[in-house]
């Protein structure tokens, strides 16, 4: 037995067809392709039209930006349509009310694992945060800076000390007195220090010199800055706001996607670095393995310095805890962390600054909760979930059908179901081609986990992403999304 995504049965319908190539003729193909490509017509009935999208992100771009326009075309269909909304596809049914719900005191401790960071900080006394100055404005809206993401909060260790002594320097650095190393390019995996260090460059640079026009973006916000310009037809504009910054940050570059986006930072890129304007780049990996970007951009990265930041030693991660116990202490002075629980927490959460932050709240919620001091006990039992996690890296077919369906946005128990929504099969078919490439499992195990589904139906899932994949690159990314966060 084989499932495949049937049709929608709108997608043929004709309205919808003559307002997406009237989209396509206004936009340009490439604002199009970005926003509308996976757009499909839910429901059209007279006055109100429902569209859906994959994710809440594209829901609330199109939304703010494209509604009007939306409506106006369609509108041309059909002079009584009002309104135009657009939903999650799969977020259709009402969700579980206890979303959000704050910690209170009745909160046992039992529970505290199973609950979000977001949660946790909640619960948490608020970091003091230094005062300090805002960035110049003058249309150089980056994204937006974490103050506490400064030099001074930053801990040096082997691991970290070339990256943070080349930080310092280009924090230093001007036109007038400009770098032997542009762009300065750092890399290391997820949560060791690349974005602090790129913020606390922004500070430094324009505390330093508050007249430097200096712009922190992630890559995936120049995407967004540069569609919107394109659509806005300001791209003119938005090239020669680029062209005359001073310092350039830009996170994440391995989320830079779009050929005439790349063109675009490759020209800016050229630009700056020939106009001695430094230029930073951070990545999860080295530019030539920046499978995704355009390769003359690659390769004028790989042209300046590269700095990689390895994992934190016992040591570094040590005076990370310290550091964080010395900034929940200022909140809640009686919180003390016994120097053997210490210990234990820097010898066992190894990989990153983020777990260790991750350990520290942990305690800090427990002990705010309970009102009990931390001792070794309470510590592993508060850590013992983030552990977990970081001992078995092996990834299981449950984790993927966890964060399958909470990406998109359905239940676990669908995923598994019998149903055959398109809503529902596509996700289910990435499950099933996740759990075959990433575990280890057979083809009829697989089947088992997915409601007792044959083999062959697991075959055919695993089939047809992989051929899709060739040809869709939208789908490709988000797979490769999802495997990211598979291994977080
Ligand atoms: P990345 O961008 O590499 O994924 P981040 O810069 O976001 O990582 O770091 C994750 C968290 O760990 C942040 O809260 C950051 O402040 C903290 N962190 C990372 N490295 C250090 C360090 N050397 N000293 C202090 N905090 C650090
Ligand atoms: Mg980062």
């Amino acid at each position: 037995m084989t499932e495949t995504a049937g049709p929608t049965g709108f997608e043929g319908t004709e309205p919808w067809s003559r307002v997406r190539l009237r989209l396509r003729a206004e936009l340009g193909e490439e604002v199009y392709s970005s926003w509308f490509a996976r757009v499909e017509l839910e429901r059209f009935d007279g006055g109100s039209v429902l569209l859906s999208v994959p994710t809440r992100f594209l829901k609330q771009w199109i939304s703010s930006h494209y509604r009007d326009k939306l409506i106006q075309l369609w509108q041309q269909e059909n002079k009584a349509v009002r309104r135009v909304e657009l939903s999650v596809r799969g977020a259709m049914r009402p969700k579980p009310a206890n979303g959000n719900q704050p910690l209170g005191t009745t909160a046992t401790p039992k529970s505290i694992g199973q609950r979000t960071d977001a949660a946790i900080r909640q619960a948490m006394p608020v970091t003091p945060v230094p005062a300090v100055p805002s960035l110049p404005d003058d249309g150089l809206k980056g994204s937006p800076l974490d103050p506490r993401l400064t030099f001074d909060n930053f801990v040096e260790g082997m691991s970290n000390n070339l990256a943070l002594a080349a930080a310092r320097k280009v924090a230093a650095s001007s036109s007038d007195n400009p770098l032997a190393f542009n762009p300065l390019f750092l890399h290391a995996s997820v949560g060791l220090g690349k974005t602090h260090l790129l913020q606390a460059i922004a500070w430094a640079a324009s505390r330093e010199l508050p007249r430097r026009r200096v712009l922190y973006l992630t890559a995936e916000q120049f995407v967004y800055r540069f569609v919107a310009a394109l659509r806005d037809q300001s791209a003119i504009d938005f090239k020669e706001m680029l062209r005359g910054i001073d310092l350039l940050l830009i996170d994440d570059m391995q989320f830079l996607q779009g050929k005439q986006v790349q063109q675009e930072f490759c020209h800016t890129l050229n630009a700056l670095i020939d106009g001695a304007r430094q230029v930073v780049v951070a990545a999860d990996r080295a530019p030539f393995e920046l499978e995704a970007v355009d390769e003359r951009v690659r390769s004028r990265l790989a042209g300046g310095l590269l700095i990689q930041i390895g994992a934190p030693d016992y040591a570094l991660r040590r005076s990370i805890l310290e550091q964080r116990l010395s900034v929940a202490r200022r909140a809640a002075p009686a919180f003390s962390v016994p120097d053997d629980v210490l210990d234990y927490v820097a010898r066992h959460v190894t990989a990153n600054a983020r777990d260790l932050d991750g350990a520290v709240n942990r305690m800090v919620a427990h002990n705010q909760l309970t009102g009990a001091a931390v001792d070794m006990a309470m510590a592993e039992a508060a850590l013992r979930d983030l552990m977990r996690a970081r001992e078995s890296r092996r990834v299981r077919i449950e984790d993927i059908q966890r964060v399958v369906s909470k990406h998109f946005n359905i239940s676990r128990s669908d995923l598994i179901s019998e149903r055959r929504t398109r809503t529902i099969v596509r996700p289910r078919q990435i499950a099933m081609f996740l759990a075959k490439t990433m575990t280890p499992r057979s083809l009829p195990e697989i089947g088992r986990h997915f409601g007792g589904r044959d083999h062959t139906t697991v075959l055919h899932a695993v089939r047809k992403i992989e051929e899709q994949c060739r040809t869709d690159t939208g789908l490709a990314q988000e797979i490769d999304l999802i495997r990211r966060l598979l291994d977080l």
